[in-house]
Order: C-alpha cells, then structure tokens, then sequence
C-alpha cells in the first residue's frame, strides 16, 4: 500500500472537516510534502462544494459524487443505497419545479375558466334583476297603499233592459211586462215568442216601449195547452212575422 492509498480515506474525511486528532495532524505533515495528494484534496474539497450546492443549484458530475461517497463509504458496507437516495434527493428541485409549473398551468386555466362564469354568472344576475325590479313594478301598482283604483264606466249608464213573462198554459193566458226597452226606429217592432217543447216558435205579441222604456201585452192570441221551453224576442218589421227574422235579442227559458 503506498503513502497515497493509506491517506485516501482520511483526504475524504478531511475534505468534509470530519478528520480527527492524530489523523489530521500526520495527513496535514503529508500534504505539506505530497504534491498529489494536495491536488487530491482540492479535488474533494471541489466536490464537496458542489454537494452542498447541488441541494439548490445545479448537480454535480456524476463521476466526482460517485467518487466522494466511494471514499466516504464506511469500510464493507456496499453503498449503493445511499447514491440511489442521492439521486432522487438531486432531483427532488427539478421534480418540484416542473410540478409547480404544471400547477400553475393549471391554476392559470383554472382561472380563465372562472372568469368566463363569473361574467356569465353577472350577467345573468343583471337580468334576473332587471326583470324582478319590473314584477316588482307590477306588483306594487296593485298592492301599494298609495295606488288608487278607480273603475271606469259609460258616462251615461243605460239601465238594462228586462222582460217577465207570466204564462197558464192550460187556459193560454199569458201577461208580458217590458222594462227599460230601447226606442226602434218606425218601422220596427218588438215581438214576443212562445217557444214550444215541440214545434216551430208561436207569435205572442207585438209592442214598442213608451217613452220611459215600458211596455204590456196581456193575453195575445195563443193556442190552448202548448208547453213552452222558453220565451224570446226578436226585433221585426212593423206588423210582425208569422216566424222570426233576426236572431234573438232576449231569450228566457220557462223553468
Ligand atoms: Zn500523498
């Protein structure tokens, strides 16, 4: 074994400030006389530097790692597990670094996503507003306290018109009574009709309200024992129909 070989261990040691007394004393004597080895533990020393930057910064030559933990290796135990947890530990900035950017992608896409429905989302909200203010509009118009109702009618309420017929059929006597009709023109007439259960409407009288609307027919020309199913009247001209003209203007059914 050269003085080299027998220092190599203790240059390693050295390099990390790990050496002790005597150790450390008789390696310092050597190097002060051993070129090589001198150059040897600049090297280490290199190394060493670059271990603890590799922690931040970039990674060292995979030969001078190998080379230090060869001489760091306790004697006999096979080192193998320790570059494998080297390695990884190396690489752990890369791995978080390109996770942090996968992240950040992510997150950035992520965000732009949002943003699109968080506008959709206020404009949506805008709407919705915008319509509920208008139902609220309508709802307070009628239930507000301060809103007034008023109800509009024709300046000039007419009363309605009204007839009440009074019929037997078994003796055929009938009395008419007219209220509130309207005025027809001369050559018009109002005419009644008996509208039997079976059988085509029967003339019953012919009248024109007076000037206050009313009018009376009391037992015209009716055949004897007819049931009826209504009364009507229809508007013809003067002198009447033997059937009616025009439809209806007031219908009555006989109960
Ligand atoms: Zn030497």
């Amino acid at each position: 074994m050269s003085a080299h070989e027998q220092f190599a261990e203790d240059l390693a040691l050295y390099a990390l400030g790990a050496l002790e007394e005597p150790e450390k004393e008789a390696l310092e004597q050597h190097l002060g006389v051993c070129a090589p080895c001198q150059s040897e533990l600049q090297q280490l020393q290199s190394d060493t530097t670059l271990l603890a930057l590799s922690t931040v910064g970039p990674v060292p030559p995979l030969r001078s790692r190998k080379r230090l933990l060869r001489a760091i290796a306790p004697e006999g135990r096979e080192p193998l597990t320790v570059p494998k947890r080297f390695t990884w530990w190396l690489l752990a900035p890369y791995a978080v670094s390109a996770a942090l950017v996968v992240v950040a992608a992510f997150l950035w896409n992520e965000s732009r996503s949002l943003k699109r429905t968080v506008a959709d989302l206020e404009q949506r909200h805008s709407e919705m507003e915008k319509q509920l203010r208008v139902s609220q509009d309508l709802v307070n118009t009628f239930t507000s306290p301060e809103s007034k109702q008023i109800t509009l009618a024709p300046v000039k309420a007419l009363p309605q018109p009204q007839g009440k017929a009074y019929y037997l059929s078994s003796s055929g006597h009938l009395i008419f009574l007219a209220n509130n009709f309207a005025p027809l023109p001369p050559n018009k007439v109002y005419e009644l009709w008996l509208i039997p259960s079976i059988g085509s409407p029967i003339p019953a009288g012919l009248f024109q309200p007076d000037t206050r609307g009313t009018a009376t027919l009391v037992n015209p020309p009716l055949p004897i024992g007819v049931q009826a199913k209504a009364f009507a009247i229809t508007i013809e001209p003067t002198g009447g129909s033997p059937a009616p003209t025009s439809q209806p203007i007031m219908l009555g059914a006989a109960g």
